[in-house]
């Protein structure tokens, strides 16, 4: 049996990573130039799916990595795992969503380690895919072409795997909110005052007058800047905005935005408003990137029992509830429990396809739902209060 896996992000490589230890054939290709062809710059908290995605990396020495990818050094080890959303205007706590276990890591250095051992075929674009009852080709743009028993389409939210499948409701929809975020420095002293203050990984709110959304993250502390008084988070905004607006097109236009937006934000994170507004990493901030928030709340395809889909690609949903990658490794792990049982002739293939994708879409549909609702609450004040039961501040796990 060959599989053949599109896409080399964190799911695809888990999934290539857990292949390799049953010793099944695979191919697995990317868009991407290399690895660091791309910023995959943001953190991610892996929390209900923690215990599960070190189950299923294939050594110790990799677990004990992804501890090293945490975004503040032994940060669990002290953790209280306390999440905080604030009025971002005054600076208080609205809710503060009880302890859970959680590990914020690095994207990117998670990618990196589950490329240990794994050969991925870049620059390898797939822009067309064929199937019949016996096998699965996978085209790419640069002209090669792969064939397999089994293809799994993990390029993430706007999958061409997916779009091939469903030509007509495979597409991404579009969320009437617009989301701008970049990458700033912070020295010693004003991390530690965050830290101090709202929260030393990460918090999120709302500021009222302008129901603008403002989540502060942090991305990297001394030991991985390797400059001592060096941290770098992450801030992100978002607002409303008409389906109809275009794209912005300068950096000039989302300062001009991103300044009226904050206009009322709390003096204590405005110089963070400010350093994303600068435009300068080496003094500030990176440039802003705005992000089309969209999501795929079918979460059902059908086709060929031979085409499966995992990640992002099977149930986009937008990150306001900071759970997208918890059920891309949930599939990975539902995936292999049927696997097993295929292995050892206790399932047929079919009913593999048929269970795996009902399974995903069981547990996905919903929570695709619930992030949609987040994301439209964050920026709706009448939704945000303590004890809401906006799905923004209940029952999230982060
Ligand atoms: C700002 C932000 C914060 C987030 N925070 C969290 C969080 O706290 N917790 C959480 O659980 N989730 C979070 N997420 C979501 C999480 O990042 C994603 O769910 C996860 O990265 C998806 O992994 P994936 O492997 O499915 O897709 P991706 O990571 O998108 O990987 C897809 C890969 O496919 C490749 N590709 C694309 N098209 C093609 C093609 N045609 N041919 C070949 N290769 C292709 C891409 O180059 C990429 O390498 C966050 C997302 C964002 C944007």
């Amino acid at each position: 049996m060959k599989v053949i896996i599109s896409g080399a992000g964190i799911v695809g490589l888990l999934i290539a990573q857990n292949l390799k230890i049953r010793g099944i054939d695979y191919v697995i290709l990317d868009r991407d130039t290399n690895e660091n062809a791309r910023g995959q710059g943001w953190g991610i908290t892996l929390h209900w799916a923690l215990q599960t995605f070190l189950d299923l990396l294939p050594s110790d020495v990799l677990r004990e990595k992804v501890f090293k990818a945490q975004v503040f050094p032994d940060f669990d080890k002290k953790d209280t795992g306390t999440f905080k959303y604030i009025n971002a205007a005054n600076g208080e706590t609205v809710v503060s969503i009880p302890p859970a276990r959680r590990l914020r890591v690095r994207r990117e250095e998670i990618r990196r380690i589950l490329l240990t051992g794994l050969d991925v075929n870049w620059d390898c674009q797939t822009v067309k895919v064929e199937y019949t009852d016996i096998d699965v080709t996978v085209h790419c743009a640069d002209g090669r072409s792969f064939t397999g028993d089994i293809l799994f389409g993990c390029e993430g939210s706007d999958s061409v795997t997916r779009k091939i499948l469903d030509p007509l409701e495979g597409s991404l929809a579009r969320l009437p909110i617009r989301f701008v975020g970049s990458t700033c420095k912070m020295n010693k002293q004003e991390y530690d005052f965050v830290a101090a203050k709202y929260d030393p990984l990460l918090f999120q709110g709302t500021i009222p007058s302008t129901e603008t959304f403002f989540w502060f993250s942090l991305l990297a502390s001394p030991n991985y800047t390797k400059a001592e008084n060096e941290y770098w988070c992450q801030v992100n905004l978002s607002w409303k905005c008409d389906f109809e607006k275009e794209s912005f097109k300068t950096q000039e236009e989302i300062k001009e935005c991103v300044i009226d937006r904050t206009r009322d934000i709390s003096p204590d994170l405005k110089f963070l408003v400010n350093k994303m507004v600068s435009n300068d990493f080496e003094n500030g901030a990176g440039l802003m990137k705005e992000l089309k928030l969209a999501d795929w709340p079918k979460v059902s395809w059908k086709g060929s029992d031979r085409i499966l889909l995992a990640g992002d690609a099977a149930h986009a949903m937008t990150m306001y509830r900071g759970e997208a990658a918890n059920h891309g490794i949930t599939d990975v792990a539902v995936f292999f429990t049927l696997f097993d049982d295929f292995l050892n002739d206790r399932m047929a293939w079919s009913a593999l396809s048929s269970t795996y994708h009902d399974m995903i879409h069981e547990r996905c549909a919903p929570a695709v739902k619930l992030s949609h609702q987040a994301c439209l609450d964050a920026h709706d004040m009448t939704k945000i209060f303590t004890n809401s039961s906006s799905p923004l501040l209940s029952s999230r796990k982060l």
